[in-house]
């Protein structure tokens, strides 16, 4: 076997560096992440970064603060990648942190390219997304042998800013679990297309906020009072939504409620196993 140490790449001057930093819980990062963090001369941070992650960048770090804040208005895509590209052309290691993974919803595919346009050496440093991670922290398997074989990953929200831009009839027949992003403006909609589609109105639902952070909530529903439900219970956004059968699992796999509430996991509560164990 293989031992060799961890031995991070070196994080080279002019260099950018775009890192997902997990949903939420700091413990979430990867290595490079962290060591980026610890290395970085500038950390240019989205809001859904936490204040967790950023406190892990080292102390000489100017951390400088790219999206939406009090209501004002979001600097511009291309301003943000422009920055990125001066703040390396000033010979600077940058630490681009992105909320979960960068690639994922996050645009880090459109700053990458931006990179490459100018010629600015970077890395790309996957991370933890809300989908997988969010959920997983909620006690929800994204997969489960006995309820999905595929999961789709899904933004309400277009470049248009409103679910226009999705198939959801198709998806309301063809993806037996559905996990959405940035869900909660148009969840009303998102829901009635779906049942409109052809998806039962009982399906499962589960909407985890703020997810793998200490004030993580979550709203176990159905498809058809998902929205009224959210409203009622006062769920904000980050909220990670997922409907199909896998949101029923956290039943039994409530982990975290279990850890922090002293409580004891009920062994298989829905009889997933049962056919297997006689079977
Ligand atoms: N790149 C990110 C997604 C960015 S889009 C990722 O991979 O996770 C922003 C959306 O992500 C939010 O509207 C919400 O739907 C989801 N999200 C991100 N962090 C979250 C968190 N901690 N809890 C719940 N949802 C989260």
């Amino acid at each position: 076997m293989n031992r060799a140490p961890y031995s991070p790449p070196d994080f080279q001057p002019g260099h950018v560096w775009l890192c997902g930093a997990g949903p939420g819980d700091p413990g979430l990062l990867t290595l490079h992440a962290l060591h980026a963090l610890q290395n970085a001369d500038v950390v240019v941070y989205d809001a859904l970064v936490s204040d967790g992650v950023l406190g892990l960048a080292r102390a000489e770090a100017t951390l400088e603060y790219a999206g939406k804040r009090g209501g004002k208005p979001s600097p511009k895509q291309a301003d943000i990648s422009l920055r990125l590209v001066q703040l390396a052309r000033q010979g600077l290691r940058v630490l681009r942190l992105k909320g979960g993974d960068p690639f994922v919803f996050g645009r880090g595919g459109e700053e990458a390219l931006s990179l490459v346009a100018a010629e600015v050496p970077f890395r790309i440093v996957p991370g933890v997304t809300a989908g997988i991670g969010g959920l997983a922290y909620a006690g929800i398997p994204v997969t489960h042998r006995d309820t999905n074989h595929a999961v789709t990953f899904i933004t309400g929200h277009d470049a248009t800013g409103d679910v226009a831009g999705v198939d959801w009839a198709a998806l309301a027949k063809g993806a037996p679990v559905l996990v959405i992003y940035m869900a909660m403006k148009h969840l009303a909609t998102i829901a009635d297309r779906l049942i409109d589609g052809g998806k039962a109105g009982d399906t499962p639902v589960a909407i985890v906020s703020n997810a793998a952070l200490p004030d993580q909530r979550v709203l176990e529903t159905t498809l058809a009072k998902a929205s009224a439900d959210a409203e009622a219970a006062g769920m904000a956004p980050p909220c990670v939504v997922v409907v199909g059968a896998v949101a029923r699992l956290r039943a039994g796999l409530d982990w975290l409620g279990a850890l922090t509430e002293g409580r004891v996991l009920e062994a298989d509560p829905l009889g997933l196993g049962r056919e297997r164990r006689t079977g």
